[in-house]
């Protein structure tokens, strides 16, 4: 036996002006779950205490809690000394049991009929990686486009897929969840990274309904023009200054010092055409720290704003010119700065080199240290770099070299999925969201590692927003300064 203590929410919301956390301390088994802890609770300390669960063994998803802010199964969690349990972030009934009816019903259910036909192997095969749910609802709480639109969410979505794929359905549910809000999705991946049952709902659902949308004419409009653009010039976005690619001449950028490696680097269109200064700053960083640049001047768009909005006609295209580019170079590591890039890459193309974004890249080698500055940074997580590609601890690490960082949550500012372009509404919502966050940690700057994302939050953020190569590389002309001030004499 152990002794744990947690600290619980408790609600009534008949009775309690606001909620509270109620501390225990109980004695459980070795490799006790959350679960077992609540029941420990429950039956020795307080029975008053609210709490759901049924199966008790990760198959019917009612016991699901927040335990250090993460939604979790209470009877899969292992329990830790001094967590801390709460609801999920959904309408709370009573401390730890939230109400799941109103979502619940918003799932679609099947309606065959005389004409429909039985599902072939292939079907159910297809129908598979969709069917697991087991409504815990884990990821509607962390959905944040249901929070500033009237989106269904992702396991709704996860269910039309599901049923448009099922020959016994009758119904239309593509026109179905494009009404429900199948373009609300900003890709952010959280219903993904908390599902229990591991669904890849923005892959295999959002991602394919709204390639099937797209088959029936309902793209929005304006990824439509995106397409077109792509389509044409090989670029999401229009040219508007001298690019990137323009500015810099030569094709092999050698380091100023010894060579420690040698990569390609993938420019992606927004550090090409809106933000080539950033990526000028990179290049300088990369330089200093030994690090040889090779960029084929060919490479175009890598397809993410196709695949996350459906539009898939023209990606292989896309693929097959950036594979060559860096492949007929004998390139072995292609470097992404843009977070949306790299997990394309990573995940969407099938690459004979290894691909590797500038936070692994700098932090594998090891950086020269930069001077420090003395203000205090509050760092943005790109979705697509933190849960797309597992990248948390590389940019606190070179952040932290050059300045203090205050932690902020890692939420979606809402610029990507096509949100940005297509619904300018929301992404100005769920970048609201995110200003008032970066308000609360009193920090004078904001870092990111995702041109979408510096992009769209300097809108909504009277703070300066920077790249963490040009936060670098302010540390070493800070560093290069006091050294011209005060040589060393030997
Ligand atoms: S990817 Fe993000 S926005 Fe899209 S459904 Fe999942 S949680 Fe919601
Ligand atoms: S999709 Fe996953 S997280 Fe969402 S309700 Fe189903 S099992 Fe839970």
């Amino acid at each position: 036996m152990k002794e744990i203590t947690v600290k619980v929410y408790r609600y009534n919301p008949g009775e309690d002006a606001e909620p509270y956390f109620e501390t225990y301390t109980v004695n459980v088994n070795e490799g006790a779950r959350v679960l077992h802890v609540l029941h420990a609770i429950h039956d020795e300390v307080d029975p008053t205490l609210a709490y759901r669960y049924s199966c008790g063994s990760g198959q019917c998803g009612s016991c699901a809690v927040r335990v250090n802010g993460e939604p979790v199964l209470a009877c899969m969690e292992e329990a830790r000394n001094n967590i801390t349990i709460e609801p999920l972030n959904l309408s709370v009934k009573k401390d730890l049991v939230v109400d799941l009816v109103p979502t619940l019903e918003t799932i679609a259910s099947l309606k065959p009929s005389e004409a429909s036909r039985l599902p072939t192997k292939s079907d159910i095969d297809a129908i598979k990686p969709l069917r697991s749910c087991i409504e815990c609802l884990s990821c509607v709480s962390v959905c944040p486009a249901m929070d500033v639109t009237k989106f269904l969410g992702p396991t709704a979505m996860r269910q039309e897929m599901r049923l448009a794929l099922d020959p016994r359905n009758i119904d239309d549910r593509i026109t179905a969840a494009v009404q429900e809000g199948l373009f609300t999705c900003t890709s952010c991946q959280a219903c993904w990274k908390v599902c229990p049952k591991e669904i890849q709902i923005p892959g295999k659902a959002i991602e394919k309904l709204r390639s099937l949308a797209n088959k029936k004419g309902l793209t929005l409009p304006r990824h439509k023009e995106v397409a077109a653009l792509v389509k044409e010039t090989g670029r999401s976005v229009a040219r508007t200054e001298p690019t990137f690619l323009e500015l810099v001449n030569a094709e092999v950028i050698e380091p100023t010092g010894p060579v420690k490696a040698t990569v390609g680097f993938f420019v992606g269109c927004m550090y090409n055409l809106r933000l080539p200064r950033t990526a000028l700053d990179a290049i300088e960083v990369l330089r200093r720290n030994g690090i040889r640049v090779i960029i084929p001047k060919e490479q175009v768009c890598c397809g993410s704003p196709l695949i996350r909005t459906g539009q898939l006609e023209y990606l292989e295209t896309l693929k097959q010119r950036n594979i060559d580019a860096f492949r007929f170079r004998n390139i072995d590591t292609v470097m992404t700065m843009c977070a949306g890039c790299g997990s394309t890459l990573k995940h969407d193309y099938r690459t004979p080199f290894e691909v590797l974004d500038i936070n692994e890249i700098l932090t594998k080698f090891g950086i020269e240290p930069p001077a420090r500055l003395p203000i205090k940074a509050t760092y943005h997580d790109p979705c697509h770099l933190l849960r797309g590609q597992g990248i948390r601890d590389q940019p606190r690490e070179l952040i932290r070299q050059v300045v203090d960082l205050v932690e902020m949550p890692s939420i979606c500012c809402g610029s990507g999925g096509g949100v940005k372009s297509g619904l300018p509404e929301e992404a100005a919502a769920l970048g609201k969201r995110r200003g008032e966050e970066i308000k609360k940690t009193g920090a004078d700057i904001v870092v990111s590692s995702c041109p979408f994302c510096e992009f769209h939050i300097s809108g909504h953020t009277d703070k300066p927003v920077r790249n963490i190569s040009t936060l670098l590389l302010e540390g070493y002309k800070e560093k290069d300064r006091k050294k011209k001030k005060n040589p060393v004499v030997h």
